[in-house]
Order: structure tokens, then C-alpha cells, then sequence
């Protein structure tokens, strides 16, 4: 039988020449190749047409200037960011991160991802990402808003409901969203409401998109753990992070009787042996904007500003913060501390070792691209309400969303499984994702 591995090293060594400096982008690039080769054992076609170097390489990649004012009068100069990355199964779709961090590597290791998580949902959307190096924090209202329209001032003309729609990520919530849609209503002199996800429900939003990504990853993991005899019903669960995503996987977790035993933010990590409280927490950074450590002045809970939150011990661990917060060591002290299911709310935290650590240790393991899906399907689905001037209830939107991520589980196992390589969930969503966008490249020619 053929051996891919020089092949992929091929395909990986040409990337790092190419791509200098981008490790992030390497790392998600590294993760699915691996995958590949196992696919081209039984299906060596999708080696033709230079089919793997071109779903690498992004369709488009447009970086910009975004000059804004402060309110003291002083002009300040950041960097925008669209990697249109690819566009086979429909307009590109992803979401936009304002954060110092953000660089052209990290736009691209999440457009990269977002190809195969959107192809995992079943709905018509390509990937894409952007962004800007931007830092929200300590901002005005007045100078989010110019730094807002700003951006939109040069990303409206790259964007659009048939072209590109983008939505929110780390930084950029609902506040944001309606900023940027203003400022494209306001260029475009059109209320073209499938330009942007995440809108305001009274001018184009969905029910269930704000919730959508936290309810998915409980919604995944729930599948995971029904299929194996186990239930969230007295689980103890750690959520990372205390953003969009883990609010709502806080709520749903607890909501399906479980106790969440930590989350965190940038500047540590509380301890909460009996649970969250949600509504606190939600004003705290919702609503005051603050840090963690508030929560423990008012409600029961720890904080620590050193140590980690994986150093507890649960049956569920969902990292929902940012890329590699969770390395080897980490994922060695939860499995040595009994956990079983490992679903990754925010986009590639496990580092390449912790995945390892969790793969040979026979923990349920759900990558991002699936176990996050949940966002950017209700943004699809939001989409499809703008197209039909509808909106839905909450809770029709709320069981589509449910059949969607079980949908998912049943693909990447039923895909890990054709593959030989049972409960491998990693190996399954590359392989699940991949095949249908790699079809439709092959049906589309070379282009
Ligand atoms: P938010 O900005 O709402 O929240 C991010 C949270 O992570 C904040 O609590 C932030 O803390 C915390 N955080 C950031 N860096 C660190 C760190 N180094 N250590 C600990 N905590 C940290 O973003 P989202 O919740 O929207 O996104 C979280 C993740 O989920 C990202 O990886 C994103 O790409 C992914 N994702 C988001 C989707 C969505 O629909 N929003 C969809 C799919 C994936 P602080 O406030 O201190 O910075």
C-alpha cells in the first residue's frame, strides 16, 4: 500500500518555506495533513489536481490600514485582516477578532479551520476569517465606534451577501457587529442584511446565534457522552475562559445538571466548587466589563492569578478562551485526574502535544472544528432567514441547532470509524470535513 507520509512532508516543507513566521497556520496545516494521508490510502484521487496545495493556499488575502482617532485627539494607525480562504461550497463565512495578538499567521490557521468546520455543518458556506491587531480593552465607546467604521471603511468593498459574510470572534460582539453594519448600510446606501451574522434581532439577527457556539459544544459533548453511557446529569465540568462561548456553555452544562467547577479570563483563573453563578458572572464582563476575580468578591469562588485551571479535577474539560492554552503537561494532569470528554469550545487551545497526551490516553476528544460548529451554523441559518425576510422562534432555531451538532458527532464518528480509526474524533472531522470541500474543488476544475 502507498505510503503518503513523503508526500505530505512535501506538501508541509513547501508551506513553512512559503509562509515564514506562522506558526499557528503550520500547526493547523500540520494536524490535517496527517489526517489526509490516511484518506489517500483508500482514496488516492483527491491527490490529483494539485487538490492539497491549493486547499492550503487562500483564495485571497487582503490586509489593510485602519487609521482612527482617539478621543484625546491622537491618530493611531492598526492593521485589517480578510483571508478569503475558500469559496467552493459557497460565499466565504467566518468570523472578525479584534485583538492585540492578531497577525496575518493566526488570520490564516482560522480561516484554515473555518473550511472544514463550515463544510462539517452541512450548510452552503466557505471559509474565511479576518481581523485586526486592534485591543478593544480600555476603549471608549466613541473609539470602538470610529475604530468600527474605520475598518469597515475599507472591508466593505471585499464583503458581501453572495461574496463574503462575516461575523463576530474574540472582540467583536454584538456591539461591534452593529457598528460595522451601520458603517456598511451607510457606504453601500443598501440594507443588505445577509453582509454580517450576529446583528441586533430587530434589524436581521437570529435568536440562538449569541448562545449558539456555547450551546453547541453541550450539545456535542452530550451526543459523545450519550454514546458511551455517560451524561452531563452531576458532571463536573471546566470551562475556560468567560467570553461569549463559555458563558453559554457555563449556562447549558448546568442547565443539563451539571456543576461547573472553573472558568477564567486573561487574568486568571475562580475556583467554584458548587457552581456558577450565571447571572453574576454575565454582568460582571457583560455588562461592567471586568475581570474574574469581581465574581469571588460577591459570589462563592477562588481566584487564582497563578496555577491553572486544568490543574482541577472534572469529568469534562471544554476549553473555550483562545489558541494553545492548553499544552501536554496540562492535558497530562486531567487525565491523570479521571477526565473522559475533552471539547474544544474556542478554536485550536489543545496544542498539538495535548492532543496527543488525550488521543493515547483514550479520552473522548472533540476538536474544535466540530465541537464549535455551532456558531457559524446558526450564522448560516440567520443567513437563510435574511434571504427569506423571516425570523424564526427561539426555539425552532434552538433544535435546528441541536440537530445540527448531532448531526455532526454522527458524521465524524460514523467517518473515524470508515477510516479505522474509531473514536478517533480528530481524524473524523478532518476527514469528514475535507472530503466534501476537496468534491466540490475536483468538480470545479482547476481554479
Ligand atoms: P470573547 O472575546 O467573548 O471571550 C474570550 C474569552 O477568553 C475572554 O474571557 C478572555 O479573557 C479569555 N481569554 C483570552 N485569552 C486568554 C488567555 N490567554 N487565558 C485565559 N483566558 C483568555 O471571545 P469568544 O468567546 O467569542 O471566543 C472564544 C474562542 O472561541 C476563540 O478561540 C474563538 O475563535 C472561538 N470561537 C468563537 C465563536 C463565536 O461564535 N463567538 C465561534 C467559534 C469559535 P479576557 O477578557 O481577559 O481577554
Amino acid at each position: 500500500m502507498a505510503n503518503y507520509d513523503d508526500e505530505m512532508s512535501g506538501y508541509y516543507d513547501k508551506l513553512l518555506r512559503r509562509n515564514a513566521g506562522e506558526p499557528e497556520f503550520h500547526q493547523a496545516v500540520a494536524e490535517v495533513l496527517d489526517s489526509l494521508k490516511i484518506v489517500l490510502q483508500k482514496d488516492p484521487h483527491y491527490n490529483d489536481y494539485g487538490l492539497i496545495e491549493r486547499l492550503c493556499e487562500p483564495e485571497r488575502q487582503i490586509i489593510f490600514r485602519v487609521p482612527w482617532v482617539t478621543d484625546s485627539g491622537e491618530v493611531r494607525v492598526n492593521r485589517g485582516f480578510r483571508v478569503q480562504f475558500n469559496s467552493a461550497l459557497g460565499p466565504y463565512k467566518g468570523g472578525l477578532r479584534f485583538h492585540p495578538s492578531v497577525n496575518l499567521g493566526i488570520i490564516k490557521f482560522l480561516g484554515f479551520e473555518q473550511i472544514f468546520k463550515n463544510s462539517l455543518t452541512g450548510l452552503p458556506i466557505g471559509g474565511g476569517k479576518g481581523g485586526s491587531d486592534f485591543d478593544p480593552k480600555g476603549k471608549s465607546e466613541q473609539e470602538i465606534m470610529r475604530f468600527c467604521q474605520s475598518f469597515m471603511t475599507e472591508l466593505h468593498r471585499h464583503i458581501g451577501e453572495y461574496r463574503d459574510v462575516p461575523a463576530g470572534d474574540i472582540g467583536v460582539g454584538g456591539r461591534e457587529v452593529g457598528y460595522l453594519f451601520g458603517q456598511y448600510r451607510r457606504l453601500s446606501n443598501e440594507h443588505e442584511s445577509g453582509v454580517l451574522t450576529g446583528k441586533g434581532l430587530t434589524w436581521g439577527g437570529s435568536l440562538v446565534r449569541t448562545e449558539a457556539t456555547g450551546y453547541g459544544v453541550v450539545y456535542i459533548t452530550n451526543e459523545a457522552m450519550k454514546h458511551n453511557g455517560d451524561s452531563f446529569d452531576g458532571a463536573k465540568v471546566i470551562v475556560s475562559g468567560s467570553g461569549n462561548v463559555a458563558t453559554y456553555a457555563i449556562q447549558k452544562a448546568q442547565e443539563l445538571g451539571a456543576t461547573v467547577i472553573g472558568f477564567s479570563d486573561s487574568s486568571g483563573w475562580v475556583e467554584t466548587p458548587n457552581g456558577v453563578n450565571l447571572e453574576l458572572l454575565r454582568e460582571i464582563k457583560e455588562v461592567r466589563r471586568g475581570r474574574v476575580d469581581e465574581y469571588c468578591k460577591e459570589a462563592e469562588g477562588t481566584f487564582h492569578s497563578d496555577g491553572s485551571i486544568w490543574d482541577l479535577s472534572a469529568d469534562v474539560a471544554l476549553p473555550c478562551a483562545t489558541q494553545n492554552e492548553l499544552d501536554g503537561d496540562h492535558a497530562q494532569k486531567l487525565v491523570d485526574n479521571g477526565v473522559k470528554y475533552v471539547a474544544e469550545g474556542a478554536n485550536m487551545p489543545s496544542t498539538a502535544d495535548a492532543i496527543e497526551v488525550f488521543r493515547k490516553s483514550g479520552t473522548h476528544f472533540i476538536p474544535g472544528k466540530a465541537a464549535n460548529a455551532g456558531g457559524v451554523a446558526t450564522s448560516a441559518l440567520e443567513m437563510q432567514q435574511n434571504a427569506s425576510r423571516d425570523s424564526w422562534s427561539f426555539d425552532y432555531t434552538d433544535e435546528r441547532l441541536k440537530r445540527i451538532m448531532e448531526n455532526i458527532f454522527r458524521n465524524i464518528s460514523d467517518t473515524a470509524a470508515e477510516y479505522d480509526h474509531e473514536g478517533d474524533y480528530v481524524v473524523g472531522s478532518n476527514i469528514a470535513g475535507f472530503k466534501k470541500v476537496a468534491d466540490a474543488m475536483l468538480a470545479q476544475g482547476v481554479i
